[in-house]
């Protein structure tokens, strides 16, 4: 089977490193926010080119800290994307905001054009939680005219697009390090990234029991300190590798782009070409089809995946949360129908790129 995300494979290039580490960090006696965070704070800081970098424990943690340290009121409304994971919206609603979606673009990213008008119609809309889906970017000059006329707290969910340029326009950069993204660690982290050192003690107080200074508690904060364990794996196994492995799937991405070729299955256009990280390689299948496509791929051994099966407002549980929609949301439902995504994880054998395209190739479109 060809997989979406290999961690078998990933083990065997940097298991004997990260056993390395365990057992330094085992020796070296202490366990929580050390050196290892530190010192990963100070080089995924310089990798993104901003100042500050703040360890937090997830991705879905890196957006609840980011809007509480901008001071989201309790109800206060959050533009958002109908399409993404599930915590992208979680987190507005955990902060106590209440999210707004608009629909999407041909790219799947949240619309800038439906943004405008919505941050002109509604002026107390001052929060944009946009999401940088796929590994592609939003139109970082849209984002920051949209900011400066609209004076809005932006925070950008970077999640799936850590090494692609993006998170520089916003207060806050929010990202994961969920093991299937393109930095995975071995279990649950995240990050913020700010230009502010203000902001960046703020969330480094949130993360941490809202302490500003030791049994000091200046606010509710949570619980979310970046283990140390996982921000030396980080530092010293992942990171120096993030370079080479999204090189690697930048590569798989142009063979993909060159060689998929059946009439009956659309490449989602790359909004920002040569600089997407590809976290995903989308695709659509003709509408009606995608479970077809689904299966055609399966039983030809290759893993297909879904980013996402339903818009985020559809979920049950928003059935009983308060939100709401700028319109009826009609392109975000048609992409969730059609949207399949392809392995292209930095492991993947040349053999392995023919038979996807192969597959593909052969689908009769039934
Ligand atoms: C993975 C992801 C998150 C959540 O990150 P976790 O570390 O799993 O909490 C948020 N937003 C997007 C777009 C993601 O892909």
């Amino acid at each position: 089977m060809v997989l979406l995300n290999d961690f078998a494979r990933q083990w065997a290039e940097v298991g004997e490193e990260a056993t390395q580490v365990f057992a330094r960090f085992g020796a070296s006696a202490w366990y929580i926010l050390g050196q290892g965070v530190r010192s990963f704070e100070t080089n995924l800081a310089a990798n993104w080119q901003l100042p500050h970098a703040v360890g937090v424990a997830s991705g879905l943690d890196a957006l609840e800290i980011a809007l509480r340290a901008l001071n989201l009121q309790p109800g206060q409304e959050v533009l958002t994307t109908p399409l993404s994971a599930f915590a992208t919206t979680l987190a507005i609603l955990r902060a106590g905001g209440r999210p707004v979606f608009c629909d999407i673009d041909e790219s799947g990213l949240l619309d800038l054009q439906q943004a405008a008008q919505a941050f002109t119609a509604h002026p107390n809309l001052r929060f944009f939680l946009p999401v940088h889906l796929y590994g592609f970017a939003c139109n970082a000059t849209v984002l920051d005219q949209l900011q400066q006329q609209f004076q809005l707290q932006l925070v950008e969910d970077c999640a799936q697009s850590i090494g692609n340029g993006s998170g520089l326009v916003g207060h806050f950069a929010a990202t994961s390090f969920y093991p299937t993204k393109n930095l995975g660690a071995f279990g649950d982290a995240g990050a913020l990234l700010t230009a502010s050192p203000e902001l960046a003690v703020r969330a480094q107080s949130l993360r941490d029991y809202g302490q500003s200074a030791k049994y000091v508690h200046s606010e509710l904060g949570l619980n979310s300190r970046l283990d140390e364990l996982q921000a030396q794996l980080l530092d010293q196994v992942l990171l120096p590798r993030l370079a080479s492995w999204t090189a690697r799937r930048r590569q798989i991405a142009a063979y993909y782009q060159s060689n998929l070729q059946n009439p009956h299955v659309t490449l989602v256009p790359d909004p920002s070409p040569g600089r997407s990280c590809w976290h995903l390689f989308p695709i659509l299948a003709p509408l009606g089809k995608k479970a077809a496509l689904q299966a055609w791929c399966r039983q030809r051994g290759v893993q297909t995946g879904e980013h996402y099966p339903l818009p985020i407002p559809d979920q049950p549980a928003m059935a009983s949360a308060s939100w709401r929609a700028v319109g009826p949301l009609p392109r975000v439902r048609e992409f969730c129908q059609r949207q399949l995504s392809l392995p292209i994880h930095p492991f993947l054998t040349q053999a392995e790129l023919e038979q996807v395209v192969k597959t593909l190739n052969e689908w009769p479109g039934q």
